[in-house]
């Protein structure tokens, strides 16, 4: 078959039904956007877009009547349709992610009677397979005739009627299936399932673009041939002769995106790209799950978060990891930024909110005089240590919790590897900090006041830096020792807040325990989600900060101060505190009680608006990888910890349980030393490491 402009491919609807209507079509669907390779279908190869090898391959068939391309309606499939003209090939324009639909609007405009299903990403498609799978479709009469497992992945052919195609249209739900067009019918229509298989087992080749060792692979493929006539005998001949050009891509799964999320393809492409992954360490998905964690989000309101591909979620467990108190997307806070971006965030002179923020959270710790503003905790907690340092005059430090990624935080772990490992993130790597460093910043343990003192007796340290409350709460007299303490060796006392600070209480957990600092850092709470940190001290303190250069140009924009000083404002109005702590109290009751009906055992930590459990005699990395597991196939993202926020309310509080109690019922089942091969023997990551 020769390619032939549209008007001889395809014809209109109304122009040929019934038998005029040709016998095959083929649509080929094919998009630019796609999460793993964008752009493939355009990539060049031999100096031809894939694509292009593709049609004038499928050109060759003598079976097909017509070659559509099926392609998103977002214009940038432009190009798409630019190539099709070229080549004189119809095109129908449809839903991005409904495919079926899209195949189905095909065939609602270019009728035919059967029609055989092409992806994009096979350009080796050959016509004789092609060919030979109608053959076998039209001999036994079949409604559905597909390649079978024996052909090389990217060889794959499909042949439905056009009833078929009406019938899964109006009765396929499933997101899957509607994306993958196909499955319905197999499951539900077909009356026979008819694969048609190579003579040879060629499935160890693959010959489909998905990922960039596959273009590597199709190149060479495409390099070792004189021409574009080659078939699939050949291309296996060359397999026996000359096997390493097919190893690169060896590793990948066949079919292995069919079951992926866009959101773990685009993972995939992530952690070529982006350094270690993504920005903040708590993100990384291999936390979470072993495979399905939705990864990245489109959108987020109160406490619910939709992937990529639009199924939402209810996050109890993260909430942005502990940024949304008010939850997310909250109309006021967003309103007010809203404002800024409408009168500008950034200009030569200076947002005057910092000054109303500044003296608001004054306010709010009246032992505070001064404030100071960064964006991120980590940059607040190293502001003040700088402030500290200039302070007692003294490098020293001697801290207790987790503090950021800043060189003299990481730089305990010079000392040994393992110092931080109790202070939140074990594993934490030194490298790239310098040596020079080393035992200027000692570890304590939190509770241990001799400990403590044992550093400072040295002399050398003039800063006790560490969270009022992480895990446990302190012992009796433990915070009034540690202030005493700092006085008595001229040490600057730093309350790191950044994750306790509104949580409890307006303004930090420290004014509970009436313990006053010299300084205190703010972070994760205070914008509801835009990023704003703060460091506030003492007067005599932060004069120091005046002396010493603090300064950069992005914590002067606007939207930091504006959301910070309205989430303070809603903040204060709803009474969070009280209201994060009743919830944290109904949900730490919850955990136990549905733990006792089901005979387990928890432990339960943290502050009550932030609080974890473990299981008793279970493997904490294990129960962590099944319960965030199934609680992600009931539509939660909730590893075994809730970080607490306004838009949990009771009714959500209520679901999660019910649900909880479902997954708590199926570990109860398992013994606890079973619970690994349950899991396949596969777990979450439990400290830092490197992406592999
Ligand atoms: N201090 C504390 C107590 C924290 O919990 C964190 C973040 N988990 C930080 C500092 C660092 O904040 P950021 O990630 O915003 O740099």
């Amino acid at each position: 078959m020769a390619i032939s402009g549209p008007s001889e491919m395809v014809r209109e609807m109304g122009e040929n039904v019934g038998e005029h209507a040709p016998a095959f079509t083929a649509l080929v669907q094919v998009r630019l956007g796609s999460m793993r390779l964008p752009g493939k279908a355009l990539l060049q190869v031999g100096g031809k877009p894939l694509l292009a090898h593709l049609i004038e391959r499928l050109g060759r068939s003598r079976k097909l009547d017509a070659i559509l391309l099926v392609i998103p309606v977002s214009s940038i499939n432009d190009p798409l349709e630019q190539l099709a003209n070229d080549m004189k090939i119809g095109v129908f324009r449809g839903s991005e992610l409904d495919v079926l639909d899209r195949f189905a609007g095909a065939a609602k405009r270019f009728l035919s009677k059967n029609y055989v299903r092409i992806t994009g990403d096979c350009p080796i498609v050959d016509p004789e397979v092609v060919d030979g799978v109608i053959e076998h479709f039209s001999a036994n009469n079949l409604d559905y005739a597909r390649t079978g497992k024996t052909f090389p992945d990217g060889l794959d052919v499909e042949v439905f009627t056009s009833e078929a195609l009406e019938t899964a249209q109006s009765e396929a739900r499933d997101n899957f299936d509607r994306e993958h067009v196909t499955p319905w019918i197999r499951r539900f229509y077909s009356s026979e399932l008819s694969f048609v298989e190579y003579p040879e087992d060629l499935s160890r080749l693959r010959l489909t673009v998905d990922e960039p060792e596959d273009l590597s692979v199709i190149s060479e493929v495409f390099g070792a041939f004189s021409d574009n006539t080659f078939t699939v005998a050949d291309v296996s001949q060359l397999a026996s002769a000359r096997p390493e050009l097919f190893v690169p891509n060896q590793h990948l799964e066949r079919d292995g995106g069919s079951s992926l999320s866009s959101g773990e393809k685009l993972w995939r492409r992530a952690i070529r790209v982006v350094a270690g992954g993504t920005m903040l360490f708590s993100k990384r998905p291999d936390l979470y799950a072993t495979q399905g964690w939705p990864t990245y989000f489109s959108r987020t309101q109160g406490c619910k978060v939709w992937d990529l591909d639009g199924r939402p979620f209810i996050d109890v467990g993260l909430m942005g990891v502990g940024t949304n108190v008010l939850g997310y997307s909250n109309p006021e806070v967003d309103e007010a930024v809203r404002e800024v971006i409408q009168n500008g965030n950034m200009s030569s002179l200076i947002a005057p909110e910092e000054v109303f923020l500044a003296e608001e959270l004054v306010a709010i710790h009246p032992w505070a005089g001064k404030a100071r503003f960064a964006r991120s905790g980590g940059e607040a907690c190293a502001v003040a240590l700088r402030i500290a340092r200039a302070a007692s005059g003294k490098d020293g430090v001697a801290f207790c919790g987790y503090h950021g990624w800043h060189d003299w935080y990481l730089s305990a772990n010079l000392l040994s590897g393992s110092s931080l490992d109790t202070h939140l993130l074990p594993g934490l790597s030194p490298k790239g900090v310098p040596k020079a460093l080393k035992g200027s910043s000692l570890p304590f343990r939190y509770n241990e006041v001799d400990a403590l003192e044992k550093h400072l007796e040295s002399g050398a340290i003039g800063c006790i830096f560490m969270e009022v409350e992480r895990n446990i709460p302190p012992a009796t007299g433990f915070l009034e020792s540690v202030k005493a303490l700092s006085k008595k060796y001229g040490a600057v006392l730093v309350f790191d807040e950044c994750t306790s600070g509104f949580r409890t209480q307006h303004g930090g957990l420290h004014l509970g325990y009436g313990v006053e600092p010299d300084l205190v850092t703010l972070g994760k709470t205070l914008g509801n989600g835009y990023a704003v940190s703060a460091v506030l001290g003492t007067d005599a303190v932060m004069q120091q900060a005046d002396s010493s250069f603090i300064s950069s140009t992005f914590w002067s924009e606007r939207i930091g101060s504006v959301a910070g000083l309205k989430t303070l404002e809603v903040m204060k109005r709803e009474d969070s505190p009280k209201r994060l702590v009743e919830t944290g109290l109904r949900v730490r009751r919850g955990w136990g009680e549905i733990a006792n009906s089901n005979g387990l055992k928890l432990e339960i930590t943290g502050i009550v608006p932030l609080s974890s459990y473990t299981v008793t005699g279970y493997g904490a990395t294990e129960v962590k990888t099944f319960v965030t597991r199934e609680m992600l196939r009931r539509g939660f993202l909730a590893p075994p910890s809730i970080y607490v926020s306004l838009a949990h309310t009771e009714e959500i509080v209520e679901v999660y349980l019910a649900s909880l109690n479902d997954v708590f019922r199926e570990l109860s089942k398992i013994d606890p030393e079973d619970l690994g091969n349950v899991l396949g023997g596969k777990t979450v990551i439990s400290s830092f490491s490197r992406l592999n």
